[in-house]
C-alpha cells in the first residue's frame, strides 16, 4: 500500500483501525511531494515540521479514540489566499511574498479542530486572477497529466496537487470557476459552495460578493467529509449563513432515482471540443440509467454571464486590492519616495503583476463617474437576471448538468498573450458566482488523453443533493479514480 494514494475515506479506516499512524501517512505524503513537486510546482510553501507536529497530536487523539472526525490525521494543503497563522500566505503575488498572517482563516481553525494536518500552501494565479496558473508571480504549475499543459486556474496548484497525490485533499477558492475549472482539467472532484455556506473570514478577498471556499478531493464522498467540517455560520463573517448543516455523508447514499436533471441548452454550443461534448453526453446517459429524469431547460441570459462577471470583478477587485499599498501588509517600496503617495505608487508598481494591474485599472474605469451607470450598475442589474434564470430552471429540476470548460487543458503559453481568449475559457463556470449557487465538478471522461470535467449546479444550499448525485455517478463509474503516472 502506498499511503499517499489513499482517499480520505480509505485513510480514515486505516487510521482508526491503527493500521497506519498519521505520522506515517503524513511522512509518506511529504516524501512524495519532495520527489514529485519539482516536476509540477504545485506548492509555494511546504510545511514539513508543522505538519509532523500536527500529525503527532492527531495520533494522540487516535490512540485515545477521543474526538475523532473523518478528517483526524488526514494531510491536506490549501490555496495560498487562505490565511494561516505563522505560515506565509502570498496569493502568489510579489506584494505578499513575505507576508505572515497573525491569524487563521476560520476554515483553517475548523479543520484544525477536526484534527486534519496542514502540510502546505499551493500556487495560484496572482490574487485568483486567471484560468491557467500562469499569472503566479513565482512559477507556473504544470498539469500532472501532461507537464506541457496548464492545470487550469486559479486554484491550479491545489488541483494539480490532489491529482498527483500530493495531499489527500485541498481547499480552493472559487470566485468564477477557480475550483471547478482546474478540478476538471486535472481529474479532481471540486465543490464550489453556496455563497455564505462556508466562512470567508481570513480568505484574502478577490470579489467579496462572489468568493466561496470549497473542497477539492478524490471523490464526492471525500468532498462531503471536508464540507461537513468547514460549513456553517461564523460570527466573524457577516455574510455566512445561519442555516443548519445537513449530515452530508449520510445523505450520500440516498437514491437518485426520480431526481430531475436539467440540461441547459445554452451550455451546449458550437466551439466545444468534440471529446468534451461526447463525455458529457455519456454521463447524461449514465444519469438516465440511474433513474434520473432528464429534461432540457433554458438559462436565457447565459451570454451575459462573462461580461457581468468580469465587470463586477473589476469593480470589486480594484476596491479590495486598494489595501495593498505598502503601509500595513507585505512589500513596501519606500526608497527614494518623496511622499506617501509616491510610496503607494512604487509599491504597487513593483508588487502587482500585469493581469492584476489590468484589472485594477479596468475597475477604476467602470466605477468612475460617467461610466458607473453604464457598466457597473448595468452589470449588477443583469446579475439579477442571471440569478432569476437559475431560479426559474430550478422550478423544473433538482440540478443542472453542463460541461465545466469547453475544452480540456491547453498548452502552457497558448493563451497568455490574449486575455480575452483566456477569459472565454471561463464561459460555463462564471454565471454561478453572481447567482451564488453551488456547483460540483465531477470527472467524467478523457478527450485527447486529458481529463474532462462536468459540473452539477444546484439551488442555494443544495450541496447535499449535488454530492448525492456525484456520489451515485462515482459509484457507477471509475473516471474519478484515474491518476496520472507522476502520482505513484
Ligand atoms: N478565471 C477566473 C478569473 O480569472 C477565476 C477567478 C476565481 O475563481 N478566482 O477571474
Amino acid at each position: 500500500m502506498q499511503p499517499h494514494t489513499l482517499s480520505i475515506r480509505e485513510a480514515h479506516e486505516l487510521l482508526t483501525t491503527k493500521q497506519i499512524s498519521s505520522v506515517e501517512l503524513t511522512t509518506a505524503v511529504l516524501d512524495h511531494i519532495h520527489k514529485t513537486d519539482p516536476l509540477i510546482n504545485a506548492f509555494v510553501t511546504i510545511a514539513d515540521e508543522l505538519a509532523l507536529e500536527q500529525a503527532r497530536l492527531a495520533d494522540q487523539r487516535l490512540r485515545q479514540s477521543e474526538d475523532i472526525t473523518p478528517l483526524t490525521g488526514i494531510p491536506f494543503a490549501v490555496k495560498d489566499c487562505i490565511s494561516t497563522r505563522g505560515l506565509r500566505t502570498t496569493c502568489s503575488s510579489k506584494i505578499l511574498e513575505n507576508y505572515i498572517p497573525p491569524y487563521n482563516a476560520t476554515v483553517i481553525d475548523r479543520l484544525s479542530t477536526a484534527g486534519a494536518v496542514l502540510i502546505g500552501k499551493q500556487n495560484m494565479d496572482e490574487f485568483g486572477m486567471g484560468s491557467s496558473c500562469e499569472n503566479s508571480a513565482f512559477f507556473d504549475t504544470h498539469n500532472p497529466w501532461d507537464l506541457e499543459r496548464v492545470p487550469g486556474g486559479s486554484s491550479g496548484g491545489s488541483a494539480a496537487a490532489v491529482a498527483a497525490n500530493m495531499g489527500l485533499f485541498a481547499l480552493g477558492e472559487d470566485t468564477g470557476g477557480s475550483i471547478r475549472m482546474p478540478a476538471g482539467f486535472c481529474n479532481v472532484t471540486g465543490l464550489k459552495t453556496t455563497y455564505g455556506r462556508v466562512s470567508r473570514y481570513g480568505l484574502i478577498a478577490l470579489v467579496s460578493s462572489f468568493d466561496s471556499i470549497g473542497p477539492m478531493a478524490r471523490s464526492a464522498y471525500d468532498c462531503a467529509a471536508v464540507l461537513q467540517s468547514i460549513a456553517g455560520q461564523d460570527l466573524k463573517d457577516a455574510t455566512s449563513l445561519p442555516d443548519p448543516i445537513p449530515d452530508y455523508l449520510k445523505m450520500l447514499d440516498k437514491p437518485v432515482k426520480g431526481l430531475r436533471l436539467g440540461i441547459p441548452k445554452e451550455y451546449f454550443q458550437a466551439g466545444m471540443e468534440a471529446g468534451v461534448e461526447s463525455s458529457i453526453r455519456e454521463a447524461i446517459q449514465k444519469f438516465e440509467e440511474l433513474g434520473m429524469e432528464i429534461r432540457e431547460v433554458s438559462l436565457p441570459h447565459t451570454t451575459y454571464g462573462l461580461p457581468v462577471y468580469y465587470l463586477v470583478l473589476f469593480a470589486e477587485a480594484s476596491a479590495n486590492l486598494a489595501r495593498f499599498d505598502g503601509t500595513r501588509f507585505g512589500l513596501s517600496v519606500a526608497e527614494g519616495a518623496e511622499n506617501v503617495i509616491d510610496q503607494y505608487l512604487q509599491t504597487r508598481r513593483e508588487g502587482f503583476g500585469p493581469e492584476v494591474k489590468r484589472r485594477i485599472m479596468l475597475g477604476a474605469y467602470v466605477l468612475s463617474a460617467g461610466y458607473y451607470d453604464a457598466y457597473y450598475l448595468k452589470a449588477q442589474k443583469v446579475r439579477t437576471l442571471l440569478r432569476q434564470d437559475f431560479e426559474a430552471a430550478f422550478e423544473q429540476c433538482d440540478a443542472l448538468v453542463a460541461p465545466t470548460c469547453p475544452t480540456t487543458a491547453f498548452k502552457l503559453g497558448e493563451k497568455t498573450d490574449d486575455p480575452l481568449t483566456m477569459y472565454l475559457s471561463d464561459i460555463y463556470v462564471v454565471a454561478t458566482n453572481p447567482a451564488g449557487v453551488p456547483s460540483l465538478c465531477v470527472p467524467c471522461g478523457f478527450s485527447n488523453n486529458m481529463p474532462v470535467g462536468m459540473q452539477l449546479i444546484g439551488k442555494h444550499l443544495s450541496e447535499d443533493v449535488l454530492l448525492q448525485i456525484g456520489h451515485a455517478y462515482q459509484s457507477a463509474t471509475d473516471w474519478h479514480l484515474k491518476r496520472p503516472a507522476v502520482s505513484k
